[in-house]
């Protein structure tokens, strides 16, 4: 393995001078602050938000570090892992040039943020168990291949990815894996985040959209090597994280004991609900989630979609994704959304049956 971030980043990446902000050229207490433009009078609010916030998020890296047992220069924040994933492109993919390798079915912004930035993409499926095709991604490989991204557990499909195969691809790719572990609290799996020392071209994503009940405030995660974390540091908007959300976040990272909480009854929840849906006539598969959501196969899931529609509830058809034919995501809900779903299921006549019935 001679992987060399040197070689990964782009070359007018590895040479930019970044901003440097008001904040970056003074260390020490001062108390006169007549560098930044702010309004010095206030803020027309209870709680004043007149001043910038800390362009690194120091306090909120270290706590997070902390949690998950690694340097807090191994941690970059984004306004949301969405930001996180245009930040990568766009520190690592020149346009027109590089290409990254997808694995689909899977989360669609990776494909949308390449098209932005004018990166190839190349695909190699998922296999019909939804893991992953190592020798197809392996064949995909070629100098240009900057980052193979893969979703564990993986959505739309639910599940986790096995990770010998991810393992497998971390030890023979001299670019960048990013492992999307937006789900991983809900997973028996172990996360990647614990394994960056074995891998210094792993980037791990994580978000507090999803276990953490913040999908708000908008906060995503990457955890990687100190080299990786520079660079993306070069290329992300000075004062990307504002106050609040740091503060909020600062707090909420005190409560474990009730995400657990949650988490738990999430979890509880999806177990019961799959077995229910699994029960329906008309239902053909429910997935094996590690998710809080549920994949479902159904033979007309565009008409029970929009059935649902009709009795108020939207859920997400997945249908049009490769190897996703007539699947409906599903998130698991609160105990009354869960039963109103259900109820409406239940009553679902399927008209495209020349039977009307199932
Ligand atoms: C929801 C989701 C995200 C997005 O997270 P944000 O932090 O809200 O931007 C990232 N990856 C996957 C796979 C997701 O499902």
């Amino acid at each position: 393995m001679q992987f060399d971030i040197k070689k990964i980043v782009r070359p007018n990446i590895e040479i930019l001078k970044a901003y440097s902000s008001a904040k970056d050229e003074y260390t020490g207490e001062a108390n006169v602050l007549l560098d930044a433009n702010e309004n010095s009078l206030g803020s027309p609010t209870t709680k004043w938000y007149n001043r910038y916030p800390d362009p690194y998020q120091t306090k909120l890296k270290e706590k997070l570090a902390f949690i998950k047992k690694i340097e807090a220069a191994q941690v970059f924040l984004g306004n949301g892992s969405d930001e996180c994933i245009d930040i990568l492109f766009r520190t690592f993919c020149v346009p027109g040039k590089d290409n990254i390798i997808i694995c689909p079915p899977t989360y669609p912004m990776y494909e949308v943020n390449a098209s932005i930035n004018n990166i190839d993409i190349q695909s190699a499926p998922l296999l019909p168990n939804y893991q992953l095709n190592v020798a197809h991604i392996e064949q995909l490989v070629n100098d240009n291949t900057k980052i193979i991204w893969i979703c564990s557990p993986n959505n739309p499909t639910g599940n986790s990815l096995d990770r010998i195969d991810i393992e497998t691809i971390l030890n023979h790719f001299n670019g960048l894996v990013v492992v999307d572990e937006a789900y991983i609290n809900f997973s028996k799996q172990k996360s990647f985040a614990q394994s960056l020392i074995d891998y210094p071209n792993l980037v791990v994503l994580q978000t507090l959209s999803k276990a953490w009940g913040l999908a708000g405030i908008r906060l995503g995660m990457a955890f990687a090597s100190k080299e990786i974390v520079a660079y993306m540091n070069k290329v992300k908007a000075p004062y990307n994280i504002n106050i609040v959300t740091q503060e909020l976040a600062l707090t909420a990272l005190e409560e474990v004991g009730q995400v657990n909480d949650m988490i738990m009854h999430l979890v509880d929840m999806r177990i019961a609900l799959a077995a229910v849906i699994e029960s329906m006539p008309y239902v053909e598969k429910v997935y094996p989630s590690d998710t809080n959501f549920l994949l479902v196969k159904i033979p007309n899931a565009r008409g029970l979609y929009q059935y649902l529609l009709t009795k108020g509830i939207v859920v997400r058809d997945r249908s049009s994704l490769e190897n996703c034919a007539d699947s409906l995501r599903i998130t698991v809900g609160n105990e009354q959304e869960n039963t109103q779903l259900v109820d409406a299921m239940a009553a679902w006549i399927d008209l495209s049956f020349p039977d009307g019935a199932v």
